[in-house]
């Protein structure tokens, strides 16, 4: 029994160092410890313990003045790596990640045209994942058991494996348990991944309740708490754009009437300017805030609505939610700095009257078009750390 109980708390205790090491990238071992309160001791016997289990490893650091020599904790050389797949709308890459989470680079690939059904702007997924299944596979020759899991960000709603619905590809049911071959396979929607990446590594970090919201075509989002996304029942939450923020007479690709999302992007100031259905609403939308710039003022009319409709449905998501920060990403990032003015007004318009006195910080995401995937690999290493820890540390 004393036994059993000494090697939960090993695993434990390693599984907390290797988290914090992961968390904080570049921490000294002196500082990890003071942060978990272990003594110098203990620190360095699970320092130990996870260097025999491959998962981290320490470089001596640089020391400014005459203080003694300390170690930064790093990933370990021959450590565990996910696979990072990310989708959009017009293109696919594939690369990895390891403990620290930082990605290694990634060639991105346009869907073929071959890939389109002519006529119907639809890219066909079979054809797009046998490709990425192929990328997978020069993964799985290169590292072999060094890869443990398959993390993947795409836009549309996500239930487990299942694309359940992505508007922009025109993919309905497409199971993606194919990429996983074997692994830990997890899947979630870009701008919900994009939050975790937020809460974990960017603007949102330090704050118990996010929410994060990312304009691209349509707006998405999720609400974070203790960095963990909350999304439902089944894993589809987050759907804010399907809320009806929006005109009741328009009807969403969804099938729903009102939804904010086509209020927000570019298909909104195609309509506004009088234009058809762009093509490419994120290209439109940056093609009008370029000649917005410029000083044209049916393009600033047609960003200052969008940002009126952004700040708008924000207002409405602070009353329901209660975040302690608000994260824009995408379009957002362009709304804010173009008419940011328009935006907050439009806020505090929607805010109850006690909330207008103390707003939270509502402000840029820090990742960029990056954070899918880092919210991917971040994603796909909380699925494995524990079991791979607990397998290597405890000798099973
Ligand atoms: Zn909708």
């Amino acid at each position: 029994m004393a036994t059993i109980r000494a090697e939960a708390q090993r695993v434990q205790g390693a599984l907390a160092l290797l988290r914090h090491a992961h968390a904080n990238p570049g921490v000294t071992r002196a500082a990890a410890a003071a942060s978990l309160g272990l003594t110098s001791g203990s620190a360095t016997e699970i320092m130990g313990r996870l260097r025999a289990a491959r998962l981290l490893s320490e470089r001596v650091a640089p020391q400014a003045g005459r203080g003694r020599p300390t170690s930064v904790l790093v990933p370990h050389p021959d450590g565990p790596l996910v696979a990072v797949v990310e989708i959009t709308h017009a293109t696919w890459s594939v690369t990895t990640a390891g403990i620290g989470g930082s990605l290694a680079p990634a060639a991105v690939h346009r869907h073929a045209p071959g890939d389109r059904d002519v006529g119907r702007g639809r890219v066909e997924p079979g054809t797009v994942l046998a490709r990425i299944g192929g990328a997978l596979d020069a993964l799985r020759a290169r590292f072999g058991e060094r890869l443990v899991a398959v993390g993947v960000a795409m836009p549309g709603t996500i239930r487990g494996h299942t694309v359940v619905q992505a508007a922009t590809l025109r993919w309905r049911d497409v199971d993606l348990a194919v990429l996983g071959g074997g692994l830990t396979l997890t899947a979630g929607n870009d701008a919900s991944l994009a939050g975790v990446a937020e809460a974990a590594r960017g603007a949102a970090r330090g704050h118990q309740t996010a929410l994060h919201l990312t304009v691209e075509v349509g707006v998405g989002g999720v609400l974070l708490v203790d960095g963990a996304p909350a999304l439902g029942a089944t894993g589809a939450g987050g759907e804010f754009g399907h809320v009806p923020f929006g005109d009741p007479a328009v009807r969403c690709p969804c099938g729903a009437y009102g939804c904010w999302d086509v209020t927000v992007d570019g298909r909104a100031m195609a309509r506004r300017l009088g234009r058809g259905e762009p093509a490419d609403p994120r290209a439109f939308a940056g093609a009008v805030l370029s000649a917005a710039r410029n000083g044209n003022g049916d393009a600033k009319a047609a960003v200052a609505e969008a940002a009126h409709a952004l700040g708008r449905g924000v207002g409405a998501l602070l009353n329901a939610l209660d975040p302690a920060v608000v994260t824009l990403g995408g379009l957002g990032v362009d709304l804010l700095a173009f008419a940011g003015d328009i935006f907050t007004d439009a806020v505090r318009r929607a805010a109850m009257a006690w909330r207008r006195a103390e707003l939270p910080p509502i402000v840029p995401a820090e990742l960029g078009s990056r954070g899918p995937s880092i919210g991917a690999a971040e994603s796909a290493l909380a699925a494995v750390l524990a079991g791979l820890t607990q397998d290597r540390v405890a000798g099973r």
